[in-house]
Protein backbone atom coordinates (compact mmCIF):
# COMPACT_ATOMS: atom_id res chain seq x y z
CA UNK A 1 0.00 0.00 0.00
CA UNK A 2 1.40 3.48 -0.49
CA UNK A 3 0.85 6.06 2.31
CA UNK A 4 -1.92 7.50 0.24
CA UNK A 5 -4.00 4.52 0.16
CA UNK A 6 -2.68 3.67 4.01
CA UNK A 7 -4.18 7.13 5.20
CA UNK A 8 -7.44 6.31 2.74
CA UNK A 9 -7.79 3.28 4.71
CA UNK A 10 -7.18 4.27 8.03
CA UNK A 11 -9.48 6.54 7.37
CA UNK A 12 -12.24 4.28 6.57
CA UNK A 13 -11.38 2.38 10.10
CA UNK A 14 -11.82 5.42 12.20
CA UNK A 15 -15.25 5.83 10.03
CA UNK A 16 -16.15 2.55 10.50
CA UNK A 17 -15.58 2.41 14.58
CA UNK A 18 -17.62 5.87 14.93
CA UNK A 19 -20.62 4.95 13.03
CA UNK A 20 -20.67 1.50 14.92
CA UNK A 21 -21.08 3.66 17.97
CA UNK A 22 -23.07 6.49 16.43
CA UNK A 23 -25.54 3.99 15.30
CA UNK A 24 -25.61 1.35 17.59
CA UNK A 25 -23.91 -1.49 16.79
CA UNK A 26 -21.02 -1.49 18.94
CA UNK A 27 -20.01 0.35 22.37
CA UNK A 28 -17.05 0.43 24.03
CA UNK A 29 -17.65 -1.50 27.44
CA UNK A 30 -17.62 0.40 30.28
CA UNK A 31 -17.73 3.22 28.78
CA UNK A 32 -19.10 5.74 31.44
CA UNK A 33 -15.94 4.00 33.66
CA UNK A 34 -13.63 5.21 30.51
CA UNK A 35 -13.63 1.65 29.41
CA UNK A 36 -12.25 -1.72 29.72
CA UNK A 37 -9.34 -2.31 27.47
CA UNK A 38 -9.92 -4.29 24.27
CA UNK A 39 -13.82 -5.22 25.52
CA UNK A 40 -17.05 -4.02 23.51
CA UNK A 41 -20.45 -4.37 23.72
CA UNK A 42 -23.11 -5.03 21.05
CA UNK A 43 -25.86 -2.21 20.57
CA UNK A 44 -29.25 -2.73 19.64
CA UNK A 45 -28.31 -3.32 15.89
CA UNK A 46 -25.05 -4.86 16.33
CA UNK A 47 -27.44 -7.64 18.80
CA UNK A 48 -29.20 -8.63 15.72
CA UNK A 49 -26.69 -8.61 13.06
CA UNK A 50 -24.58 -11.15 15.34
CA UNK A 51 -27.80 -13.49 15.76
CA UNK A 52 -27.94 -13.49 12.59
CA UNK A 53 -24.54 -14.37 11.25
CA UNK A 54 -24.41 -16.89 14.02
CA UNK A 55 -27.61 -18.69 12.52
CA UNK A 56 -26.09 -18.02 9.00
CA UNK A 57 -23.75 -20.57 10.45
CA UNK A 58 -25.66 -22.53 12.43
CA UNK A 59 -27.94 -23.35 9.83
CA UNK A 60 -25.17 -24.16 6.96
CA UNK A 61 -23.51 -26.57 10.04
CA UNK A 62 -26.55 -28.43 11.90
CA UNK A 63 -29.27 -28.06 8.68
CA UNK A 64 -27.42 -28.14 5.56
CA UNK A 65 -25.67 -31.44 6.80
CA UNK A 66 -27.30 -34.63 8.08
CA UNK A 67 -24.12 -35.61 9.80
CA UNK A 68 -23.25 -32.93 11.77
CA UNK A 69 -25.22 -31.70 15.39
CA UNK A 70 -24.88 -28.86 17.30
CA UNK A 71 -24.27 -28.39 21.12
CA UNK A 72 -24.27 -25.35 23.82
CA UNK A 73 -21.13 -26.53 26.48
CA UNK A 74 -20.10 -24.83 29.61
CA UNK A 75 -17.55 -22.17 29.53
CA UNK A 76 -15.65 -23.89 32.58
CA UNK A 77 -14.56 -26.78 32.52
CA UNK A 78 -12.61 -29.36 34.50
CA UNK A 79 -9.22 -27.74 35.09
CA UNK A 80 -7.60 -31.01 33.57
CA UNK A 81 -9.10 -30.60 30.33
CA UNK A 82 -6.39 -27.59 29.85
CA UNK A 83 -3.54 -29.73 31.15
CA UNK A 84 -4.66 -32.50 28.76
CA UNK A 85 -5.48 -29.77 25.65
CA UNK A 86 -2.17 -28.70 26.39
CA UNK A 87 -3.38 -24.82 27.09
CA UNK A 88 -1.68 -24.93 30.50
CA UNK A 89 2.10 -25.89 28.90
CA UNK A 90 1.99 -24.64 25.49
CA UNK A 91 -0.62 -21.75 25.00
CA UNK A 92 1.66 -18.62 25.00
CA UNK A 93 2.34 -16.52 23.07
CA UNK A 94 5.90 -14.64 22.43
CA UNK A 95 6.36 -10.97 24.43
CA UNK A 96 8.15 -8.20 23.67
CA UNK A 97 8.71 -4.47 24.79
CA UNK A 98 10.29 -1.55 23.97
CA UNK A 99 11.88 0.27 26.16
CA UNK A 100 11.44 3.63 24.97
CA UNK A 101 7.69 3.85 24.25
CA UNK A 102 6.78 1.04 26.91
CA UNK A 103 4.60 -0.40 24.31
CA UNK A 104 4.13 -4.06 23.90
CA UNK A 105 4.12 -6.47 21.03
CA UNK A 106 4.04 -9.77 20.28
CA UNK A 107 7.58 -10.45 18.69
CA UNK A 108 6.14 -13.02 16.10
CA UNK A 109 3.62 -10.21 14.96
CA UNK A 110 6.38 -8.29 14.39
CA UNK A 111 8.34 -10.20 12.33
CA UNK A 112 5.27 -11.38 10.22
CA UNK A 113 4.41 -7.40 9.60
CA UNK A 114 8.06 -7.26 8.40
CA UNK A 115 7.61 -10.21 6.22
CA UNK A 116 4.76 -8.58 4.75
CA UNK A 117 5.95 -5.54 3.62
CA UNK A 118 9.07 -6.92 2.11
CA UNK A 119 6.25 -8.62 0.00
CA UNK A 120 4.24 -5.47 -1.03
CA UNK A 121 7.69 -3.98 -2.12
CA UNK A 122 7.73 -7.32 -4.78
CA UNK A 123 4.09 -6.45 -5.74
CA UNK A 124 4.66 -2.77 -5.83
CA UNK A 125 7.92 -3.55 -8.68
CA UNK A 126 6.14 -6.11 -10.04
CA UNK A 127 2.70 -3.74 -11.09
CA UNK A 128 4.98 -1.08 -12.01
CA UNK A 129 6.59 -3.80 -14.68
CA UNK A 130 3.21 -5.04 -15.79
CA UNK A 131 1.80 -1.62 -16.86
CA UNK A 132 4.91 -1.05 -18.50
CA UNK A 133 5.33 -4.33 -20.72
CA UNK A 134 2.58 -5.50 -22.47
CA UNK A 135 3.54 -8.71 -22.80
CA UNK A 136 4.66 -9.29 -19.05
CA UNK A 137 5.77 -12.52 -17.87
CA UNK A 138 5.39 -12.47 -13.75
CA UNK A 139 7.46 -15.85 -13.40
CA UNK A 140 9.98 -14.55 -15.65
CA UNK A 141 10.24 -11.47 -14.17
CA UNK A 142 10.72 -12.17 -10.58
CA UNK A 143 13.54 -14.50 -11.36
CA UNK A 144 15.70 -11.91 -14.02
CA UNK A 145 15.12 -8.79 -11.48
CA UNK A 146 17.83 -8.04 -9.57
CA UNK A 147 15.91 -6.32 -6.79
CA UNK A 148 12.76 -8.41 -6.84
CA UNK A 149 15.43 -11.73 -6.39
CA UNK A 150 17.01 -9.72 -3.77
CA UNK A 151 14.05 -9.06 -1.34
CA UNK A 152 12.84 -13.03 -2.04
CA UNK A 153 16.22 -14.22 -1.22
CA UNK A 154 15.48 -12.00 2.09
CA UNK A 155 12.07 -13.17 2.85
CA UNK A 156 13.20 -16.87 2.34
CA UNK A 157 16.08 -16.32 4.47
CA UNK A 158 13.57 -14.76 7.27
CA UNK A 159 10.92 -17.11 7.41
CA UNK A 160 13.56 -20.17 7.25
CA UNK A 161 15.31 -18.88 10.95
CA UNK A 162 11.74 -18.09 11.74
CA UNK A 163 10.46 -21.30 11.17
CA UNK A 164 13.22 -22.91 13.31
CA UNK A 165 12.91 -20.62 16.18
CA UNK A 166 9.51 -21.15 16.59
CA UNK A 167 9.77 -24.93 16.91
CA UNK A 168 12.86 -25.12 19.00
CA UNK A 169 10.92 -22.56 21.19
CA UNK A 170 14.18 -20.15 20.70
CA UNK A 171 13.16 -16.97 22.49
CA UNK A 172 16.97 -16.05 21.70
CA UNK A 173 16.59 -16.64 18.14
CA UNK A 174 13.50 -14.51 17.79
CA UNK A 175 15.09 -11.49 19.25
CA UNK A 176 17.93 -11.79 17.35
CA UNK A 177 15.19 -11.71 14.27
CA UNK A 178 13.74 -8.59 14.85
CA UNK A 179 17.05 -6.78 15.70
CA UNK A 180 18.60 -8.25 12.34
CA UNK A 181 15.53 -7.22 10.17
CA UNK A 182 16.13 -3.87 12.15
CA UNK A 183 12.23 -3.91 12.87
CA UNK A 184 11.73 -0.42 15.18
CA UNK A 185 8.58 0.17 17.42
CA UNK A 186 6.27 2.22 15.49
CA UNK A 187 5.65 4.25 18.24
CA UNK A 188 8.86 5.15 19.33
CA UNK A 189 10.82 4.67 16.42
CA UNK A 190 14.10 2.70 18.23
CA UNK A 191 15.29 -0.54 18.39
CA UNK A 192 15.48 -0.95 21.79
CA UNK A 193 14.05 -4.27 22.76
CA UNK A 194 13.50 -6.08 25.47
CA UNK A 195 14.11 -10.08 25.79
CA UNK A 196 11.44 -11.99 24.55
CA UNK A 197 9.22 -13.32 26.89
CA UNK A 198 6.39 -16.32 26.78
CA UNK A 199 2.86 -15.43 28.10
CA UNK A 200 0.30 -17.64 28.99
CA UNK A 201 -3.10 -16.61 27.64
CA UNK A 202 -5.92 -17.72 29.99
CA UNK A 203 -7.55 -16.07 32.75
CA UNK A 204 -7.56 -18.42 35.48
CA UNK A 205 -10.18 -17.52 38.61
CA UNK A 206 -11.48 -19.82 41.84
CA UNK A 207 -14.00 -22.24 41.77
CA UNK A 208 -15.64 -22.39 45.66
CA UNK A 209 -16.61 -20.03 47.90
CA UNK A 210 -13.72 -20.97 50.66
CA UNK A 211 -10.57 -19.61 49.01
CA UNK A 212 -8.67 -22.84 50.92
CA UNK A 213 -10.70 -25.20 49.03
CA UNK A 214 -10.88 -23.80 45.83
CA UNK A 215 -9.25 -25.17 42.70
CA UNK A 216 -8.08 -22.90 39.90
CA UNK A 217 -10.06 -22.92 37.21
CA UNK A 218 -10.06 -21.54 33.54
CA UNK A 219 -12.45 -19.38 31.25
CA UNK A 220 -12.04 -21.61 28.39
CA UNK A 221 -9.92 -20.31 25.64
CA UNK A 222 -11.46 -22.26 23.07
CA UNK A 223 -14.74 -23.68 22.19
CA UNK A 224 -13.20 -27.09 21.02
CA UNK A 225 -12.65 -28.64 24.52
CA UNK A 226 -16.51 -28.45 24.44
CA UNK A 227 -16.90 -30.34 22.04
CA UNK A 228 -14.31 -32.89 22.75
CA UNK A 229 -15.05 -33.85 26.15
CA UNK A 230 -18.46 -34.40 25.05
CA UNK A 231 -17.97 -36.49 22.07
CA UNK A 232 -19.11 -39.77 23.39
CA UNK A 233 -21.93 -38.52 24.89
CA UNK A 234 -22.98 -36.73 21.39
CA UNK A 235 -21.88 -39.82 19.53
CA UNK A 236 -24.25 -42.30 21.19
CA UNK A 237 -27.15 -40.29 22.24
CA UNK A 238 -27.62 -39.13 18.75
CA UNK A 239 -26.78 -42.36 17.21
CA UNK A 240 -23.85 -40.66 14.93
CA UNK A 241 -22.15 -42.84 12.66
CA UNK A 242 -18.44 -41.77 11.31
CA UNK A 243 -17.92 -39.57 9.68
CA UNK A 244 -19.96 -36.59 11.42
CA UNK A 245 -19.48 -33.62 13.07
CA UNK A 246 -20.00 -31.51 16.09
CA UNK A 247 -20.76 -27.72 15.62
CA UNK A 248 -21.01 -24.87 18.90
CA UNK A 249 -21.17 -21.30 19.42
CA UNK A 250 -19.63 -19.57 22.63
CA UNK A 251 -17.63 -17.44 24.06
CA UNK A 252 -14.14 -17.44 24.41
CA UNK A 253 -11.29 -15.68 26.74
CA UNK A 254 -7.93 -14.92 25.84
CA UNK A 255 -5.83 -12.70 28.08
CA UNK A 256 -4.50 -11.00 24.18
CA UNK A 257 -0.80 -9.15 24.85
CA UNK A 258 -2.02 -6.87 22.49
CA UNK A 259 -5.43 -5.89 21.92
CA UNK A 260 -5.80 -3.54 19.24
CA UNK A 261 -7.71 -2.76 15.97
CA UNK A 262 -10.87 -2.56 17.57
CA UNK A 263 -13.48 -6.28 17.93
CA UNK A 264 -10.44 -7.90 15.21
CA UNK A 265 -8.76 -8.77 18.82
CA UNK A 266 -10.83 -8.72 21.86
CA UNK A 267 -10.33 -10.14 25.79
CA UNK A 268 -13.83 -11.93 25.11
CA UNK A 269 -14.85 -13.48 21.84
CA UNK A 270 -17.36 -15.64 20.06
CA UNK A 271 -16.22 -18.77 18.19
CA UNK A 272 -18.12 -20.63 16.18
CA UNK A 273 -16.44 -24.07 15.77
CA UNK A 274 -17.30 -27.38 14.21
CA UNK A 275 -15.06 -30.90 14.85
CA UNK A 276 -15.36 -33.51 11.92
CA UNK A 277 -14.67 -36.85 13.30
CA UNK A 278 -13.25 -38.97 11.03
CA UNK A 279 -11.38 -42.20 10.43
CA UNK A 280 -7.72 -42.00 10.80
CA UNK A 281 -5.90 -41.56 7.37
CA UNK A 282 -8.91 -40.10 6.11
CA UNK A 283 -8.10 -36.80 7.32
CA UNK A 284 -6.45 -35.02 4.48
CA UNK A 285 -9.20 -35.62 2.44
CA UNK A 286 -11.71 -34.36 4.90
CA UNK A 287 -9.21 -31.21 5.27
CA UNK A 288 -9.30 -30.28 1.95
CA UNK A 289 -13.15 -30.83 1.51
CA UNK A 290 -13.51 -28.57 4.45
CA UNK A 291 -11.11 -26.11 2.82
CA UNK A 292 -13.38 -25.68 -0.09
CA UNK A 293 -16.72 -25.50 1.97
CA UNK A 294 -15.48 -23.19 3.92
CA UNK A 295 -14.41 -20.61 1.49
CA UNK A 296 -17.80 -21.43 -0.35
CA UNK A 297 -19.61 -20.18 2.87
CA UNK A 298 -18.15 -16.94 2.72
CA UNK A 299 -18.50 -15.97 -1.13
CA UNK A 300 -21.97 -17.25 -0.56
CA UNK A 301 -22.92 -13.57 0.98
CA UNK A 302 -21.42 -11.86 -2.42
CA UNK A 303 -18.09 -9.81 -1.01
CA UNK A 304 -15.45 -10.47 -3.77
CA UNK A 305 -13.56 -13.37 -4.20
CA UNK A 306 -10.13 -10.73 -3.66
CA UNK A 307 -10.96 -9.93 -0.55
CA UNK A 308 -10.22 -13.93 0.65
CA UNK A 309 -6.63 -15.90 0.44
CA UNK A 310 -5.78 -19.04 2.16
CA UNK A 311 -2.35 -19.00 4.10
CA UNK A 312 -0.78 -21.81 5.16
CA UNK A 313 0.81 -22.04 8.83
CA UNK A 314 4.34 -21.23 9.05
CA UNK A 315 4.58 -23.37 12.41
CA UNK A 316 2.08 -25.90 12.66
CA UNK A 317 0.01 -26.01 16.74
CA UNK A 318 0.75 -28.98 19.05
CA UNK A 319 -2.04 -30.90 17.93
CA UNK A 320 -1.81 -30.51 14.06
CA UNK A 321 -0.54 -32.07 11.30
CA UNK A 322 -2.49 -29.83 8.73
CA UNK A 323 -3.35 -26.15 9.01
CA UNK A 324 -3.86 -22.96 7.15
CA UNK A 325 -6.22 -19.87 7.83
CA UNK A 326 -8.48 -18.20 5.39
CA UNK A 327 -7.45 -14.15 5.25
CA UNK A 328 -9.49 -11.63 5.09
CA UNK A 329 -8.67 -8.20 3.74
CA UNK A 330 -9.47 -5.54 6.58
CA UNK A 331 -9.27 -2.65 6.55
CA UNK A 332 -5.26 -3.19 8.10
CA UNK A 333 -4.89 -5.47 5.74
CA UNK A 334 -4.85 -9.23 4.75
CA UNK A 335 -5.34 -11.35 8.67
CA UNK A 336 -6.51 -14.48 9.62
CA UNK A 337 -10.65 -14.58 9.97
CA UNK A 338 -10.72 -18.47 10.64
CA UNK A 339 -8.39 -21.50 11.18
CA UNK A 340 -9.17 -24.93 9.77
CA UNK A 341 -6.93 -27.26 11.16
CA UNK A 342 -6.36 -31.21 10.81
CA UNK A 343 -5.82 -31.98 14.51
CA UNK A 344 -5.13 -35.49 14.43
CA UNK A 345 -6.71 -37.94 17.58
CA UNK A 346 -3.92 -35.61 20.04
CA UNK A 347 -7.12 -33.90 21.74
CA UNK A 348 -9.36 -37.44 22.03
CA UNK A 349 -5.97 -39.13 23.12
CA UNK A 350 -4.96 -36.74 25.37
CA UNK A 351 -8.68 -36.70 27.34
CA UNK A 352 -8.41 -40.44 26.80
CA UNK A 353 -4.60 -40.53 28.88
CA UNK A 354 -5.96 -38.02 31.36
CA UNK A 355 -9.27 -39.20 32.69
CA UNK A 356 -8.79 -43.03 32.32
CA UNK A 357 -11.60 -43.43 30.32
CA UNK A 358 -11.70 -44.84 26.95
CA UNK A 359 -12.89 -42.24 24.11
CA UNK A 360 -12.99 -44.64 21.57
CA UNK A 361 -15.46 -45.09 18.60
CA UNK A 362 -16.17 -48.70 17.37
CA UNK A 363 -16.89 -48.25 13.11
CA UNK A 364 -19.21 -51.62 12.57
CA UNK A 365 -18.33 -51.73 8.64
CA UNK A 366 -14.60 -52.28 10.37
CA UNK A 367 -15.28 -54.34 12.80
CA UNK A 368 -12.67 -52.61 14.95
CA UNK A 369 -12.64 -49.46 17.64
CA UNK A 370 -9.99 -46.79 17.14
CA UNK A 371 -9.46 -43.28 18.21
CA UNK A 372 -10.99 -40.73 15.44
CA UNK A 373 -9.15 -37.94 14.00
CA UNK A 374 -10.30 -35.00 13.81
CA UNK A 375 -10.38 -31.84 11.24
CA UNK A 376 -11.38 -28.69 12.48
CA UNK A 377 -13.16 -25.67 11.54
CA UNK A 378 -12.76 -22.13 13.89
CA UNK A 379 -14.30 -18.73 12.76
CA UNK A 380 -14.86 -15.57 14.96
CA UNK A 381 -18.19 -14.17 15.04
CA UNK A 382 -16.81 -10.63 15.89
CA UNK A 383 -13.81 -11.17 13.25
CA UNK A 384 -16.86 -12.00 10.66
CA UNK A 385 -19.00 -9.20 12.12
CA UNK A 386 -15.66 -6.55 11.45
CA UNK A 387 -15.27 -7.96 8.26
CA UNK A 388 -18.77 -8.08 6.95
CA UNK A 389 -19.25 -4.55 7.65
CA UNK A 390 -16.31 -3.00 6.25
CA UNK A 391 -17.31 -3.94 3.17
CA UNK A 392 -20.47 -2.72 3.39
CA UNK A 393 -19.67 0.92 4.51
CA UNK A 394 -20.34 2.96 2.12
CA UNK A 395 -20.52 7.00 1.59
CA UNK A 396 -21.40 8.28 -1.97
CA UNK A 397 -23.03 11.72 -3.00
CA UNK A 398 -26.62 12.00 -3.55
CA UNK A 399 -28.02 15.25 -4.47
CA UNK A 400 -24.80 17.03 -3.31
CA UNK A 401 -24.99 15.53 -0.33
CA UNK A 402 -23.34 12.63 1.00
CA UNK A 403 -24.90 8.94 2.02
CA UNK A 404 -23.85 7.16 4.33
CA UNK A 405 -25.23 3.35 3.65
CA UNK A 406 -24.06 -0.05 4.78
CA UNK A 407 -25.12 -2.22 1.95
CA UNK A 408 -25.03 -5.82 4.09
CA UNK A 409 -25.96 -8.82 2.76
CA UNK A 410 -29.49 -8.18 2.50
CA UNK A 411 -29.91 -11.63 4.63
CA UNK A 412 -27.77 -10.35 7.10
CA UNK A 413 -29.34 -7.27 7.89
CA UNK A 414 -30.34 -6.53 11.34
CA UNK A 415 -33.56 -4.41 10.33
CA UNK A 416 -35.32 -6.43 7.35
CA UNK A 417 -37.20 -3.39 6.80
CA UNK A 418 -38.64 -0.45 7.90
CA UNK A 419 -42.49 1.33 7.76
CA UNK A 420 -43.40 4.44 7.11
CA UNK A 421 -46.70 6.60 7.03
CA UNK A 422 -45.86 9.53 4.75
CA UNK A 423 -47.93 11.49 6.80
CA UNK A 424 -49.63 11.45 10.55
CA UNK A 425 -53.01 11.73 8.94
CA UNK A 426 -55.77 10.28 6.88
CA UNK A 427 -55.68 7.03 8.02
CA UNK A 428 -52.03 6.38 6.78
CA UNK A 429 -50.54 5.67 10.79
CA UNK A 430 -53.24 2.92 11.37
CA UNK A 431 -52.24 1.26 7.40
CA UNK A 432 -48.61 1.44 8.57
CA UNK A 433 -48.99 -0.01 12.06
CA UNK A 434 -51.26 -3.07 10.55
CA UNK A 435 -48.78 -3.81 8.13
CA UNK A 436 -46.26 -3.20 10.41
CA UNK A 437 -48.12 -6.07 12.77
CA UNK A 438 -48.19 -8.37 10.02
CA UNK A 439 -44.47 -8.45 8.63
CA UNK A 440 -43.03 -8.81 12.25
CA UNK A 441 -42.75 -12.33 11.43
CA UNK A 442 -40.04 -11.72 8.79
CA UNK A 443 -37.91 -10.65 11.53
CA UNK A 444 -37.18 -7.20 13.29
CA UNK A 445 -39.45 -4.55 11.54
CA UNK A 446 -39.19 -0.48 12.24
CA UNK A 447 -42.47 1.38 12.40
CA UNK A 448 -41.07 5.28 11.84
CA UNK A 449 -43.72 8.14 11.65
CA UNK A 450 -40.84 11.36 12.44
CA UNK A 451 -39.01 13.70 10.28
CA UNK A 452 -39.28 13.78 6.46
CA UNK A 453 -39.34 11.01 4.15
CA UNK A 454 -35.95 11.80 3.19
CA UNK A 455 -34.94 11.69 6.55
CA UNK A 456 -35.80 8.38 7.62
CA UNK A 457 -34.95 6.84 4.43
CA UNK A 458 -31.17 7.96 5.23
CA UNK A 459 -31.47 6.72 8.75
CA UNK A 460 -32.65 3.12 7.74
CA UNK A 461 -29.35 3.57 4.84
CA UNK A 462 -27.05 4.22 7.74
CA UNK A 463 -27.96 0.48 9.69
CA UNK A 464 -28.20 -1.27 6.58
CA UNK A 465 -32.44 -2.23 6.36
CA UNK A 466 -32.59 -3.46 2.87
CA UNK A 467 -36.30 -2.08 2.16
CA UNK A 468 -38.51 0.86 3.00
CA UNK A 469 -42.16 0.34 2.70
CA UNK A 470 -44.32 4.18 2.43
CA UNK A 471 -47.75 4.09 3.31
CA UNK A 472 -49.38 7.33 0.68
CA UNK A 473 -52.40 8.76 -0.34
CA UNK A 474 -52.72 6.46 -2.60
CA UNK A 475 -52.76 3.37 -0.24
CA UNK A 476 -56.25 4.07 0.38
CA UNK A 477 -57.51 3.91 -2.64
CA UNK A 478 -55.74 1.24 -4.47
CA UNK A 479 -54.10 -0.91 -1.88
CA UNK A 480 -50.47 -0.52 -3.25
CA UNK A 481 -47.33 1.35 -1.27
CA UNK A 482 -44.42 2.04 -2.45
CA UNK A 483 -41.12 0.00 -1.90
CA UNK A 484 -37.68 0.76 -1.75
CA UNK A 485 -34.41 -0.55 -2.66
CA UNK A 486 -31.70 0.12 0.22
CA UNK A 487 -28.91 -0.07 -2.93
CA UNK A 488 -30.55 1.31 -5.82
CA UNK A 489 -33.12 3.79 -3.72
CA UNK A 490 -35.65 2.54 -6.65
CA UNK A 491 -38.58 2.69 -5.65
CA UNK A 492 -41.75 0.38 -7.25
CA UNK A 493 -45.05 0.32 -6.44
CA UNK A 494 -46.94 -2.58 -5.31
CA UNK A 495 -50.13 -4.38 -3.85
CA UNK A 496 -49.53 -4.52 0.23
CA UNK A 497 -50.83 -7.88 -0.28
CA UNK A 498 -47.71 -8.53 -1.85
CA UNK A 499 -45.19 -6.64 0.57
CA UNK A 500 -44.64 -9.70 3.02
CA UNK A 501 -43.78 -11.86 0.52
CA UNK A 502 -41.50 -9.20 -1.68
CA UNK A 503 -39.52 -8.68 1.73
CA UNK A 504 -39.34 -11.87 3.04
CA UNK A 505 -38.08 -14.05 -0.45
CA UNK A 506 -35.32 -11.75 -0.29
CA UNK A 507 -34.53 -11.34 3.21
CA UNK A 508 -34.52 -14.88 4.18
CA UNK A 509 -30.81 -16.39 5.35
CA UNK A 510 -32.56 -19.72 3.07
CA UNK A 511 -30.89 -17.81 -0.23
CA UNK A 512 -27.33 -17.85 1.31
CA UNK A 513 -27.87 -21.52 2.15
CA UNK A 514 -29.22 -22.60 -0.99
CA UNK A 515 -26.13 -21.21 -2.92
CA UNK A 516 -23.46 -23.90 -0.49
P1 LIG B 1 -4.52 -15.00 15.87
O1 LIG B 1 -3.37 -15.65 15.14
O2 LIG B 1 -5.13 -13.83 15.14
O3 LIG B 1 -4.23 -14.72 17.31
P2 LIG B 1 -5.47 -17.63 16.39
O4 LIG B 1 -4.74 -18.40 15.32
O5 LIG B 1 -4.95 -17.67 17.77
O6 LIG B 1 -5.68 -16.10 15.92
P3 LIG B 1 -7.56 -19.57 16.57
O7 LIG B 1 -7.09 -20.11 17.84
O8 LIG B 1 -7.36 -20.37 15.32
O9 LIG B 1 -6.98 -18.08 16.37
O10 LIG B 1 -9.11 -19.18 16.74
C1 LIG B 1 -10.06 -19.33 15.71
C2 LIG B 1 -10.70 -18.01 15.34
O11 LIG B 1 -11.13 -17.30 16.51
C3 LIG B 1 -9.77 -17.06 14.64
O12 LIG B 1 -9.70 -17.34 13.25
C4 LIG B 1 -10.41 -15.72 14.91
O13 LIG B 1 -11.43 -15.45 13.95
C5 LIG B 1 -11.05 -15.90 16.28
N1 LIG B 1 -10.22 -15.26 17.31
C6 LIG B 1 -9.11 -15.76 17.91
N2 LIG B 1 -8.64 -14.90 18.82
C7 LIG B 1 -9.48 -13.83 18.81
C8 LIG B 1 -9.54 -12.60 19.55
N3 LIG B 1 -8.65 -12.32 20.49
N4 LIG B 1 -10.54 -11.73 19.28
C9 LIG B 1 -11.47 -11.99 18.33
N5 LIG B 1 -11.47 -13.14 17.61
C10 LIG B 1 -10.50 -14.04 17.84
Amino acid sequence: MNQNTTAQTEELFKKIISHSKEYGFIYPNSEIYDGLSAVYDYGAYGAELKNNIRSYWWQAMTYMHQNIIGIDAAIFMHPTTWKASGHIDAFNDPLIDNKDSKKRYRADVLIEDHLARLQDKINKETEKAKKKFSNFDEELFCTTNLRVKEIKEKINQIEQRFKAALENNDLHEIKQIILDCEIACPISGTRNWTDVRQFNLMFATQLGSISEEANTIYLRPETAQGIFVNFLNVQKTARMKIPFGIAQTGKAFRNEIVARQFIFRMREFEQMEMQFFVRPGNEMQWYEYWKEQRLKWHLALAISSDFYRFKDHIKLAHYANAACDIEFKFPFGFKEIEGIHSRTDFDLSNHEKYSGKKQQYFDTEENKSYTPYVVETSVGLDRLFLAILSVAHKEETVENEIRTVLSLPKELAPIKAAVFPLVKKDGMPEMAQKLWDDLKYIGKVIYEDKDTIGRRYRRQDAIGTPYCVTIDNETSTNETVTIRDRDTMQQERIHISKVFAYIEERTSIRNLLRKL
